[in-house]
């Protein structure tokens, strides 16, 4: 496959590879069709996830970074694989939910679709080994895994992100239950730490749910055998607006179509400007720090 071709390979994770870049800055962003569930004892290739993953993340990343929220994405740059910054990623998985589900309900016994008082943060330790443990502020701080600055900051870009992504949502009739995110560190010239949004943003890694219905459409469908996953991220995509209905059928994409709106998307972004990978985000949620 021709985006496929030769590259160092960096790392590789259960949903994603990321491949070294065209300069010392960034990375290549390859989205498998890989889907894993409960730390990936269930396990499962589902065609065409991969391609609905880059482009939802694409597009919610630089609507983000339009809002002032500093990213780690620069675009897109095939149906597969998006160039984004380098970044050391914080060992922290940062939920938002604003609805009960999911490992909350279980922990704490509350009924499922139970609206929250007000939006819960929770960190998690990134840590296959360990399932990925809830921790509190308390270790984060006592293990060094984000000093206080950066964790204020964390929290703060995850409340403005789900107020931002609840309101998109919300207009083209999803509901967002619940989702995480990553960070990751850049480091300017001068020793200065800036905070971005790293990872993806999709939905492997949100809960969404049909406003009117309540069909849930994430990732849930492949964690709970709810339904075709495929279908779901399609109907999430194409509410989107990012691609057309029935994008792709019984496993089978629409390549010459799935790269002529890639083509499309990226030419946009190129002429919003929204990136110069010369400079470190400025302004926004990220204020430049010593270290
Ligand atoms: O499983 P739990 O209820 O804790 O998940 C909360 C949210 O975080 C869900 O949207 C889920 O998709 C996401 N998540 C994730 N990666 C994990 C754990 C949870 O994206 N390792």
């Amino acid at each position: 496959m021709k985006f496929m071709a030769r590259r160092t390979l960096l790392y590789e994770g259960k949903a994603k590879i990321i491949y070294e870049g065209p300069d010392a800055n960034t990375v290549i962003q390859y989205f498998k069709d890989d889907a894993t569930a409960f730390n990936a004892e269930k396990k499962a290739v589902i065609a065409g996830k991969g391609v609905l993953n880059n482009r939802i993340s694409a597009h919610l990343m630089t609507k983000i970074e339009a809002i002032g929220i500093p990213t780690h994405f620069i675009r897109s740059i095939n149906m597969r694989e998006q160039l984004v910054r380098k970044v050391d990623i914080i060992p922290l998985e940062v939920v938002v939910r604003n609805v009960a589900a999911g490992s909350l309900c279980k922990r704490l016994g509350l009924k499922e679709g139970e609206i929250i008082g007000r939006p819960l943060i929770e960190y998690y330790y990134k840590k296959d080994e360990l399932g990925d443990p809830l921790v509190g502020e308390e270790h984060i701080m006592t293990f060094g895994w984000a000093d206080p600055y950066e964790l204020e900051e964390m929290a703060l870009m995850a409340w403005r992100v789900n107020d931002y992504l609840s309101g998109l949502f919300e207009g083209i009739g999803l509901r967002l239950i619940d989702f995480k995110l990553e960070f990751g560190r850049i480091y300017g010239e001068y020793g200065e730490v800036y905070i971005v949004l790293a990872d993806e943003i999709s939905p492997d890694n949100c809960r969404l749910w049909d406003a009117r219905t309540g069909e849930k459409l994430d990732k849930d469908r492949f964690r709970f055998d709810l339904g075709d996953l495929v279908d779901g991220y399609q109907i999430i995509a194409h509410k989107l607006g990012l691609i057309p209905e029935g994008f792709i059928k019984g496993g089978n994409l629409n390549e010459d179509l799935a790269e002529k709106l890639d083509q499309i998307e990226n030419e946009l972004a190129e002429k919003r400007k929204l990136k110069n990978i010369a400079k470190p985000p400025i302004g926004g949620g990220s204020k430049p720090r010593k270290l």
